[in-house]
């Protein structure tokens, strides 16, 4: 791994990355795929050697993508993908997570997550996890969208088997996590992956970002970035089509938020004062 980034401690002791890419919307009708896939080797390239994907993103297609830019590749990246709640059955699990390594091309995902709560019992998707697992399909597993009394739930289903990370949905404007499940999940080692760090790209452009930036001659987009930086165990998969703000993106790593940014962040930005529901896209 690269020493340029700051890294997260998995559960099984891996090191990987805090700073990874995304692919929702990667391999849409009339998406420029070149594009996704020369952005997702110039993060690779870069060290940023987490991608995240799901057989949901374009029915399947981010996966192709994902497999074209890892081809030739596959062990410099730390891969993970996710099962839809309908397909998280015992034996759906298991095709669900067949058909995604047909198209990403290889052999085994790293890190397998149930995307959200559905009506199948976690016992069965967390078996159907285990047998993946044992069968080298997966090199571990975890979940999305689960709120800390989920995770308490999924804990005692799973005992003594644990989830390796837990992906939500956390950035300046959706802090909610920092009241309880953030403090949580550290406390229990568990990594948090947080998606749409960027807002989904809202928080580009933002006023108290720029002047933050303008201190640091940063972006706003790499100032958000670095403000998740700075917590522990937390790993951000901004999504970017672009080479060039994949590189950007990446850029957020040499910001060091001083404790006047982080006080104006606050201001901007300001962080829960009670329990909100977790909130997800
Ligand atoms: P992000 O917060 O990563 O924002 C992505 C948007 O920001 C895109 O429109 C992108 O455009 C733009 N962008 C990226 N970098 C820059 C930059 N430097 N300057 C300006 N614009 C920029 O949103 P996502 O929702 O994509 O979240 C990231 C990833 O998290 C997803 O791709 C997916 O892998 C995962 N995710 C998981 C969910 C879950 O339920 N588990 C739910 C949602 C997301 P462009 O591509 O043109 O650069």
């Amino acid at each position: 791994m690269k020493a340029e980034l700051p890294a997260v401690t998995l559960p099984g002791g891996r090191q990987v990355p805090a700073l990874g890419l995304g692919t929702w919307h990667m391999g849409e009708d009339g998406a420029p795929v070149a594009d996704e896939v020369a952005s997702l080797r110039a993060g690779l390239d870069l060290g940023m050697t987490v991608i995240d994907t799901a057989e949901m993103y374009a029915d399947g297609g981010a996966e192709d993508v994902v497999g074209e830019a890892i081809a030739g590749r596959r062990d410099e990246v730390y891969l993970v993908s996710k099962v839809l709640p309908y397909n998280a059955s015992r034996a759906g699990t298991v095709a669900a997570c067949e058909a995604s390594l047909k198209r990403l091309g290889t052999d085994h995902i790293d890190l397998y997550l149930l995307h959200w709560r559905g009506r199948h019992p976690l016992s069965e998707t967390i078996e159907a996890f285990e047998r993946l697992k044992v069968d080298g399909k997966i090199g571990a597993w975890g979940v999305s969208n689960f709120d800390e009394s989920d995770m308490q739930e999924l804990l005692a289903a799973a005992e003594p088997a644990r989830p390796a990370a837990n992906q939500v949905l956390y950035n300046l404007a959706r802090r909610g996590i920092e009241y309880d499940l953030l403090r949580w999940s550290q406390v229990q080692g568990i990594p948090l992956m947080a998606y749409s760090p960027l807002d989904e790209g809202r928080l580009v452009g933002h006023p108290a970002l720029e002047e933050i930036g303008r201190i640091h001659d940063a972006s706003s987009a790499q100032v958000a970035l670095a403000f998740l930086l700075t917590k522990a165990g937390v790993i951000a998969i901004p999504k970017s089509g672009s080479p060039e703000r994949v590189r950007e993106n990446f850029r957020a790593a040499k910001i060091r938020l001083s404790s006047e940014d982080l006080r104006l962040l606050d201001q901007a930005f300001p962080p829960p004062t009670r329990k909100r529901p977790l909130e997800m896209i």
